[in-house]
């Protein structure tokens, strides 16, 4: 099955619309200690509250947030391997 990273980058010009967390939240969170958006901890990489991986049956939801973002700063790749 393939796997997605999702990065949120540059997370500083996040502007905490939570439209994102609407369209998935399976998968995005706001974080408390700066109001930005985060990946919610299980699909971390490597601990970086910015970068995820997620299979195939979040994609979707993914993507569609990617799309909706205001500020274009989620981006969706497929893993290698
Ligand atoms: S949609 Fe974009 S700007 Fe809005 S909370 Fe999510 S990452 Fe931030």
């Amino acid at each position: 099955m393939p796997k997605y990273r999702v990065r949120i980058d540059p997370r500083d010009n996040c502007i905490s619309d939570m439209v994102c967390v609407s369209i998935c939240p399976d998968v995005f969170e706001m974080s408390p200690d700066d109001n930005k958006v985060q990946i919610i901890e299980k699909w971390r990489e490597g601990g970086d509250i910015a970068t995820g991986i997620v299979g195939e049956d979040l994609k979707g939801c993914v993507e569609e947030a990617a799309n909706a973002c205001p500020v274009q700063i989620i981006h969706v790749e497929e893993v290698e391997g």
